[in-house]
């Protein structure tokens, strides 16, 4: 079910596995199967950062590896022990993590609705960004996201544009990532632009 090569040169989902291909691989205990007949149709993109407004620690890969210390930081002692995933992460650098393979269900959006359907987890991928939402995202991690939404795109066609939202556009009132720091606009310039440089039509 999942195409492989993307026409873009971007990167690739490896069908076999379900991985990114080039993304580092920490797998996450936080994951299971999505309900039978779901079909992978949504992308959400988050922003995290641990402790709040730092970047660069081991934090977010212990988090989701249920590995952290929650008496490194008062804010950990609130969140540690409540099992959290996403199927990636990017990093400040451009560096991309994955922790759940993209046809199992990772544990990223809680409660949630996107166009009527609860439960986006069952339906969804799920990206953090490093970042806080007010700090500005770096270029290198707009690059990256257009590439791997190229990607997931062409590897799930029930993606579309219009359905790759923030998690504060799921969970309004409760979560309010990516921020206001994240431009939509910029992101959804850079993947039209590029797919008409390739040739792949897609709707506006
Ligand atoms: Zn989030």
């Amino acid at each position: 079910m999942i195409k492989s090569v993307s026409d873009s040169g971007d990167s690739e989902v490896i069908p076999a596995t379900g991985l990114l291909d080039g993304a580092h691989w920490v797998p996450s205990p936080n994951a299971d199967e999505r309900p039978p007949g779901s079909v992978i149709s949504l992308l959400v993109v988050h922003g995290i950062s641990l402790p709040p407004g730092e970047f660069g620690g081991p934090y977010i890969d212990q988090l989701f590896c249920n590995d952290l210390d929650p008496a490194i930081h008062p804010f950990f002692e609130e969140i540690a022990g409540n099992p959290v995933s996403s199927h990636l992460l990017i990093r400040r650098n451009g560096e991309i993590i994955q922790y759940v393979p993209f046809q199992l269900r990772a544990w990223h959006a809680g409660k949630s609705c996107f166009d009527g359907c609860e439960c986006c987890n069952d339906f969804s991928i799920g990206i953090e960004l490093e970042g806080t939402d007010e700090i500005p995202y770096e270029d290198v991690q707009y690059e990256r996201l257009g590439s791997v939404a190229r990607a997931l795109m062409h590897a799930f066609p029930a993606i579309t544009q219009d359905r790759i939202v923030g998690h504060c556009d799921i969970a309004p009132g409760r979560k309010t990532d990516p921020g206001i720091a994240f431009d939509w606009q910029r992101f959804r310039r850079t993947l039209h632009a590029r797919n008409r440089a390739s040739g792949t039509t897609i709707g506006d």
